[in-house]
């Protein structure tokens, strides 16, 4: 297996932490590094349609700053509500369209004040994660994982963040903010996307 180094379009510098173990856990000779030592995650407009799109524009930011022979990766996530035609999806971050602290509890409140009337069957919801990898010689490939569920009519549940408290795990009966992290993983769009890349890249080190 040959060593490499995968910069992450991110500034949030769990992300890229979180990543790492993954690949150790995975026993892969990855190194993780952050937008951080390129200089800092290039401005951006996330303007695509889809979360594929968005991954896609903020793995090349980074790239056009990145040494020639790097690999790069990017991720886009958010929550796609059956009930809402889908919304409010790669708008998930921005939905009541306040940023930083009380970002989520107005999205979480905005969700629910949508959905109020909605039984509980039409309630279906996923979390979905793109992954986006840029290689050296020019290769593209994506890896995307879904994690389904239902919203809840209030929030329950103390760890992860942003819609968590929402999401009703059927199989778990509890929602993502009850699972602990480590639960959360296995079931997880973001985990199912991060395991399907440390297969593809399995079979190219
Ligand atoms: P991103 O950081 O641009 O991918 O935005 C993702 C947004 O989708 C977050 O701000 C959350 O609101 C939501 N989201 C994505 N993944 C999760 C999750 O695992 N739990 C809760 N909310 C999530």
């Amino acid at each position: 297996m040959k060593d490499i180094k995968i910069y992450i379009a991110t500034s949030n510098p769990h992300k890229a932490a979180e990543l790492g173990r993954m690949f150790e856990t995975e026993g892969l000779p990855v190194r993780v590094e952050g937008a951080a030592s390129l200089g800092g995650m290039p401005e951006c407009e996330e303007n695509g349609d889809t979360f594929e799109a968005n991954a896609l524009i903020k793995a090349r930011a980074l790239k056009a700053v990145a040494p020639k022979d790097a690999y790069i990766l990017a991720d886009d996530s958010g929550i796609v509500v059956d009930a809402l035609g889908g919304r409010p999806g790669i708008y998930s971050a921005r939905y009541a369209g306040v940023s930083g602290a009380g970002a989520d509890a107005a999205n979480n409140a905005k969700l629910l004040s949508e959905l109020a009337g909605v039984p509980d069957e039409k309630r279906t919801a996923r979390f979905v994660c793109a992954l986006k990898l840029l290689e050296p010689g020019g290769g593209e490939k994506t890896f995307t994982g879904t994690f389904e569920g239902v919203i809840n009519h209030g929030g329950k549940g103390e760890n992860g963040f942003g819609y968590d408290p929402l999401f009703f795990v059927p199989e778990k009966n509890m929602t993502s903010a009850q699972l602990d992290p480590d639960e959360k993983n296995l079931l997880s769009h973001r985990g199912k996307a991060q395991r399907l890349l440390a297969e593809y890249l399995k079979t190219i080190l």
